[in-house]
C-alpha cells in the first residue's frame, strides 16, 4: 500500500526538542514553569492580544472563557452552527441554553442578518460565539459591531485561525475573549493544548486560578469555588514554542496547498474552493475545501471513496451542530427564508475537505488533482 497522505498531521523541527530537553535539564517537568510563560508572552507578541493564559486544550479555554462571562444555568448562549462540536460543548457543560444561527455564503462563518434575528428574539443572550472556520475569518466587524449594539459580548472560537488576519488585525483581537487550539491537526500543535487571549488582566487572573483548581491564597488548600485541572504542562508549552517559530512557513505553505487547488479546478464549473472575502481577509488556509455543485456527476461520496482507494484521507466539511442528535432541540436562525435550504445546510451536502498537510509533495497534490479530475470530467 502507498503511504497515506493526510488532509492535516504534526509537522515537527528540531526546535521543539530544545525547548523540551531545557525542561528536564532544570527538572522542570511539572506545570508551570519558563516554557509556559515563554508561550504565553511569545504568542502575546505574535497576536497582538496582550493576555494569553495557556491552558490543556481550546475546548478548555472555551469553556473558561464562558465561565468569566458567568454563563449559568439557564442562559442564552448564541453560537455558530457549521462547526466542530467543540465550540458549543462547554456552553453544555454549564447547562446554558444553545441558539445556533447560520453561516453566510461569503465566508461559510456566521451570518450577520441570522445573528441579528436570532438577538432580536433572544435578547436575554448573555455571550456570542463565532467561529473562524478552517482558518477563513468570519464577518468580524459587522458581528462586533451587532454584539455591540446588542451589548453581548463575543467570544472568538480562533482554534482553526491562528495566524488569520482581518484588515490587518488578527483573529482572535475582535472579541472579549478568545480560543486557540495547539491540537494534533492544527496549523501548530503541542500535541494538544490551548490559549485563551483577552485584552484584560483581570480574565488573566481569574482564568489562571479557575485553571488551577480555584486555590484560594491561604498556605493549606481553601477552597470558595469550582476549580479545573486546565493548565499547560511545562513540556507541552516547549513544544509549542518549538512550532511558533515555524508558524509563518506553516501558513504560506497552506497557502500554496489552496492556490494549487484552486488553480487546477478553477475551469472546472461545478467546482468551487472554500470561498473568503479576497479584500479585507487573509486566511491561514488551514484546510481546502471544494463544493461540488449538482450539475457535476460525481458525488462527494464517490469523489471521497476514490481518493480513499489511492490512501488518501478527504472527509466531509463540518455537520452543522443544529443537525447533530445531542442538539437536536435548539433553536437555529437560518440565513435564508423559511422553506429554503439554510447556507450550512448546502454546504454540508456538497463539501469535501481536501488533504492540506503541508509534508504534501508536489506529486501528492497532483495525485489527488487527477483523481478528482477524473471523477468530475
Ligand atoms: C479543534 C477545535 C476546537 C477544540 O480545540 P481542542 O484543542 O481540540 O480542545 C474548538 N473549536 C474548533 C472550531 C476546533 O476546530
Amino acid at each position: 500500500m502507498s503511504k497515506r497522505i493526510y488532509m492535516a498531521s504534526p509537522t515537527m523541527y528540531g526546535d521543539e526538542q530544545k525547548f523540551i530537553q531545557e525542561a528536564f535539564d532544570t527538572n522542570w517537568i511539572a506545570p508551570l514553569g519558563p516554557n509556559v510563560n515563554g508561550f504565553e508572552q511569545e504568542m502575546e507578541a505574535y497576536t497582538g492580544i496582550p493576555y494569553c493564559t495557556a491552558l490543556s486544550a481550546g475546548t478548555a479555554a472555551i469553556h473558561l472563557a464562558l465561565k468569566l462571562l458567568h454563563i449559568q444555568q439557564g442562559d442564552t448562549v448564541i453560537c455558530s452552527s457549521f462547526t466542530f462540536s467543540a465550540t458549543a460543548n462547554p456552553i453544555a457543560y454549564e447547562k446554558g441554553k444553545i441558539v445556533y444561527v447560520d453561516s453566510e455564503p461569503e465566508t461559510w462563518n456566521m451570518s450577520p442578518e441570522a445573528l441579528k434575528r436570532a438577538l432580536q428574539a433572544h435578547p436575554e443572550a448573555k455571550a456570542v460565539i463565532v467561529v473562524h472556520l478552517y482558518g477563513t475569518p468570519a464577518k468580524i466587524e459587522e458581528i462586533q459591531q451587532i454584539c455591540e449594539d446588542y451589548k453581548v459580548p463575543l467570544i472568538e472560537d480562533a482554534a482553526e485561525s491562528l495566524g488569520a488576519f482581518y484588515k490587518g488585525q488578527q483573529t482572535g483581537n475582535f472579541g472579549e475573549l478568545a480560543a486557540f487550539s495547539f491540537n494534533g491537526n492544527k496549523i501548530i500543535t503541542t500535541s494538544g493544548g490551548g490559549m485563551l487571549a483577552s485584552k484584560k488582566e483581570a480574565y488573566t487572573k481569574k482564568a489562571l486560578f479557575l485553571a488551577t483548581q480555584a486555590r484560594e491564597p491561604k498556605r493549606h488548600y481553601e477552597h470558595k469555588e469550582i476549580g479545573y485541572n486546565y493548565r499547560m504542562s511545562n513540556i507541552v508549552a516547549g513544544i509549542g514554542r518549538g512550532q511558533l517559530m515555524h508558524i509563518e512557513e506553516h501558513i504560506q505553505k497552506k497557502k500554496a496547498i489552496y492556490e494549487t487547488y484552486k488553480k487546477a479546478f478553477s475551469d472546472i464549473k461545478g467546482i468551487n474552493m472554500n470561498p473568503y472575502e479576497q479584500e479585507k481577509a487573509k486566511p491561514n488556509f488551514w484546510l481546502s475545501c471544494i463544493t461540488i455543485e449538482p450539475e457535476i456527476k460525481a458525488t462527494v461520496n464517490d469523489i471521497m471513496d476514490a481518493l480513499e482507494k489511492e490512501n488518501i484521507e478527504s472527509r466531509p466539511v463540518w455537520k452543522p451542530l443544529h443537525m447533530q442528535p445531542v442538539f437536536k432541540d435548539c433553536e437555529f436562525f437560518s440565513h435564508r427564508n423559511e422553506g429554503e435550504v439554510p447556507v450550512c445546510e448546502e454546504i454540508f451536502s456538497k463539501g469535501i475537505c481536501l488533504p492540506s498537510d503541508i509534508k504534501n509533495t508536489p506529486e501528492d497534490m497532483k495525485q489527488i488533482i487527477d483523481i478528482i479530475q477524473k471523477m468530475v470530467k
